[in-house]
């Protein structure tokens, strides 16, 4: 499949868009105490052309996240050579089912909506061996909200299943990764991040040997108080690729 590229005016848009999302993460860093250049930018390219992810990758993005496999197989195929190139990052954002695990396990390097051990089971198992270990996170449903996935956000059980991923060969478990319910203003979206952060630290704590260094949180509207409650990855989708279609 020929990429189409953007127009000129919309590469120049997209990289105008991609310079302000990482001025804020770096104004972020700076008013909360963060080491500069420590959060990481995942793209979240989902119902965007490969075109555009060509473009950000060409402006320096490197962390691209995904929801929809089918969609996110073949634009990760339509960039093959310019994978090859600027070594992209693929991340698996979206709800997954068991089985639609292989080709994640080929394609990805993370995943961050992992939300029952069978699933980190099947990853593992079906994780190709000359690829390194497939990076993953659970999925915490931090707010409890029926409509969303995620594992409750029980202290217990959250240690089980991380005790239980870690004895996986082929998968590292990272950390934790939360989708709140939309609030306003910034001490209101701080607080379900701020629970979701401490949950990983009492996991740390409860199990040393986890060593869970990654916190995903924060989109377009919260990244800042993601930024101020730890976050290592934000997901950004909108702020850098524009509002999506429908
Ligand atoms: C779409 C999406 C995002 C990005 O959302 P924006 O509000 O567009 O920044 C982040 N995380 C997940 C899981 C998503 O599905």
């Amino acid at each position: 499949m020929p990429l189409n590229h953007l127009t000129e005016a919309e590469q120049q848009a997209l990289a105008a868009r991609l310079q302000a999302v990482r001025g804020r993460i770096a104004a972020a860093e700076q008013r909360f105490g963060r080491v500069s250049g420590e959060v990481v930018l995942l793209a979240v390219s989902k119902t965007m052309p490969a075109a555009a992810i060509a473009a950000a990758a060409s402006a320096g993005q490197r962390h691209f996240g995904e929801n929809y496999l089918q969609e996110a197989l073949q634009k990760i195929h339509a960039l093959e050579e310019l994978d090859s190139d600027l070594k992209l990052e693929w991340h698996f954002i979206g709800p997954l089912q068991s089985n639609k695990t292989r080709v994640v396990a080929e394609n990805f390097a993370w995943v961050h909506s992992v939300d029952r051990v069978k699933i980190a089971q099947r990853l593992s198992d079906q994780r190709p061996a000359e690829l390194p270990a497939l990076n993953v996170l659970l999925q915490v449903n931090i707010d409890a909200e029926p409509s969303k996935s995620g594992l409750a956000p029980q202290v217990d059980l959250l240690a089980e299943a991380a005790a239980a991923l870690h004895q996986l060969p082929r998968v590292k478990l990272r950390g934790l990764m939360a989708i709140p319910a939309p609030r306003h203003g910034i001490d209101a979206q701080r607080e379900p991040l701020a629970h979701l952060r401490e949950i990983q630290q009492t996991l740390n704590q409860a199990n040393p040997a986890l060593r869970l260094d990654t916190l995903s949180m924060g989109m377009s509207d919260d990244l800042e108080a993601a930024v101020a409650e730890q976050a290592t990855i934000v997901r950004i989708g909108s702020a850098v690729f524009g509002p999506r279609p429908g």
